[in-house]
C-alpha cells in the first residue's frame, strides 16, 4: 500500500500512525475472513475491497472531487443518501468501528461515551481515516445526546452539518423530519452548485433500491438450512456497502447472491444443518468490529441475520411509490428514513415486532441483544426486547461490550453457554 503514500499524505493523513492502524487491520482480517472454510467465491471481491479500503476507493473519491463532485460522509442511516446521489456526490459511511484512536476522543469527550461516538471524532482527530478527509461535509444527526454533542465538538475540525430526528412519529415529528430533509438538500445543491430536480431524485432512489435489493437477495439466501453463508462474510458485505461505489456494490452482491442460491439449491451449507441459528440485534457494528459474530461463530452458531443499521434496518426500508414530483419524492425519501426503527424513537414498539419478523423469516433459535457500552438508548431498550421476545418464545441474552478486546474471554464464556442451551 506504500504507493498509496503521497495521496495520504496530500489528504493530510498522520502517516506513521496510519501505517499503524493498516497494520492492525490487515492480519485481523486475515485470521478472522480469509481462514474461513468454504467461502463462496464471490466474497473475493469483497476481500479485495478491503485490501484496498483506504487505497483504490481513496483514488476514486479523490478523482471524484478533482472532476468537481462532492463526497458526503454519514454517521447514520438518517442521512438521506439518495439526496447526495441527485446532486452528482458520493455518500460514504463514517462511523469507525475500531478502538484505535478513543484516546485522542477521550481528550474532549467523557470516558463513559459509547466507543462509536469515541471513534468517530477520534479518527478525525488522529487524522487516520482518509474518508473522512475525502469529505467535503460530514452530516450528523440528533439520534442520541452523545452524537449531537459530540458534532459539536467536531465542527471546530471538519465542514459538518446536523439534521434533526425527531423522537416521535407523529404527524407533527414527520412534518418536522420532511423539513430538515428539504433543508438538507438545500445545502447539498449550494455545496454542489448543482440542483435536485425530479428525475435526478428517481434515478438516485432507483440506484439505492437496486443496492438494498441486491442486499435484500443474499438475507433471502441467508435463510435457507443449512446456510449458505457465514455470518461473518454476510456482516462484511453490509459493512462494504457502506464504502464502495452503488452499481459496482450492486453487481457484485447479486454474482454473490447467485452463488449462494445456486449452494442453496445443491443444499451446500457453510455449517452443519443443525447449527443453532442466531440473530443478532442492537447497535450498528461499523467497519471493522465483527466482535459478536466472531464469538458466535466460534461457538458453533450461525449467525443469519443483524436486525441493525449495518443490516435489516438499513436494506428493508425502501422508498414507497409516490407521485414522482419533487416534492413527493422528498416526502417519500422522508418517510422512509423515518421507517428505520432506531432506538432513539419512543415509543419503538415497530423496532420489538421487526426483530420478531426477522426472527421468523429466518427460523433463528435465539437473539443475542448486542448493545455498545454507555448506548442508552438500545440498552434501555434492551429490557423491553427482551420481554417482547419472551412472550414470543424466543431465547435470548444481552451483551454490553465496546470495540476493545478485553472483555473477549468473558463474552466468549457467556456466549458459549447460550449456544449450548440452544442446541438443547
Ligand atoms: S442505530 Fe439509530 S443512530 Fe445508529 S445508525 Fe441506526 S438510525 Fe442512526
Ligand atoms: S450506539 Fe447508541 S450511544 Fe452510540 S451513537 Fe449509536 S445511538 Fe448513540
Amino acid at each position: 500500500m506504500s504507493e498509496y503514500h503521497s495521496m495520504w499524505s496530500e489528504l493530510g493523513l498522520d502517516l506513521d500512525r496510519h501505517d499503524g492502524l493498516l497494520a492492525a487491520v490487515g492480519p485481523a482480517y486475515e485470521s478472522v475472513f480469509l481462514s474461513q472454510p468454504d467461502r463462496p467465491k464471490a466474497m473475493e471481491y469483497f476481500d479485495f475491497v478491503v485490501g484496498e479500503v483506504h487505497g483504490l476507493r481513496i483514488q476514486e473519491l479523490v478523482e471524484h472531487r478533482r472532476k468537481g463532485g462532492i463526497v458526503v460522509g454519514a454517521f447514520c442511516v438518517f442521512a438521506p443518501e439518495d439526496l447526495i446521489l441527485a446532486v452528482g456526490g458520493v455518500p460514504v459511511g463514517l462511523c469507525a468501528g475500531a478502538d484505535f484512536a478513543i484516546p485522542d476522543a477521550e481528550q474532549f469527550l467523557p470516558r463513559n461515551t459509547c466507543a462509536l461516538i469515541k471513534a468517530a471524532l477520534g479518527f478525525k482527530l488522529a487524522a487516520v481515516c482518509p474518508y473522512f478527509e475525502c469529505c467535503d461535509l460530514v452530516v450528523g444527526e440528533t439520534t442520541c445526546d452523545g452524537k449531537k454533542k459530540m458534532y459539536e465538538i467536531l465542527a471546530d475540525h471538519h465542514p459538518s452539518y446536523v439534521m434533526e430526528v425527531p423522537q416521535r412519529k407523529t404527524d407533527q415529528g414527520r412534518a418536522l423530519f420532511l423539513e430538515e430533509v428539504r433543508q438538507f438538500g438545500s445545502r447539498l445543491e449550494e455545496l454542489s452548485g448543482g440542483r435536485i430536480e425530479a428525475e435526478h431524485l428517481r434515478h438516485a432512489i432507483e440506484v439505492v433500491h437496486a443496492k438494498k435489493r441486491a442486499l435484500q437477495r443474499v438475507a433471502r439466501a441467508r435463510r435457507a438450512r443449512p446456510s449458505p453463508i457465514s455470518g461473518l462474510d454476510a456482516l462484511l458485505v453490509s459493512q462494504v456497502s457502506f464504502y464502495d461505489d452503488y452499481p459496482r456494490f450492486t453487481e457484485k452482491t447479486d454474482a454473490l447472491a447467485q452463488e449462494i442460491e445456486a449452494r442453496v439449491a445443491a443444499g451446500q451449507g457453510v455449517a452443519p444443518a443443525d447449527a443453532p441459528r442466531v440473530v443478532i440485534a442492537g447497535t450498528p457494528a461499523a467497519f471493522p468490529y465483527w466482535k459478536v459474530t466472531q464469538l458466535l461463530t466460534d461457538a458453533g452458531a450461525v449467525v443469519v441475520g443483524e436486525e441493525s443499521c449495518v443490516g435489516s434496518r438499513y436494506y428493508d426500508t425502501m422508498t414507497r411509490a409516490n407521485d414522482g414530483t419533487r416534492d413527493g419524492q422528498l416526502e417519500a425519501i422522508a418517510s422512509r428514513l423515518l421507517d428505520t426503527h432506531c432506538a432513539c424513537f419512543t415509543p419503538n414498539e415497530d423496532r420489538t415486532e421487526d426483530i420478531i419478523r426477522v426472527v421468523r423469516e429466518t427460523q433463528a433459535d435465539g437473539v443475542v441483544q448486542s448493545v455498545l457500552q454507555f448506548c442508552q438508548t438500545y440498552a434501555t431498550e434492551s429490557y423491553l426486547v427482551e420481554r417482547a421476545l419472551e412472550e414470543a418464545g424466543i431465547p435470548s441474552i444481552e451483551i454490553e461490550t465496546d470495540y476493545s478486546t478485553e472483555d473477549t474471554e468473558r463474552l466468549r464464556t457467556r456466549i458459549e453457554a447460550f449456544v449450548e442451551m440452544l442446541r438443547q
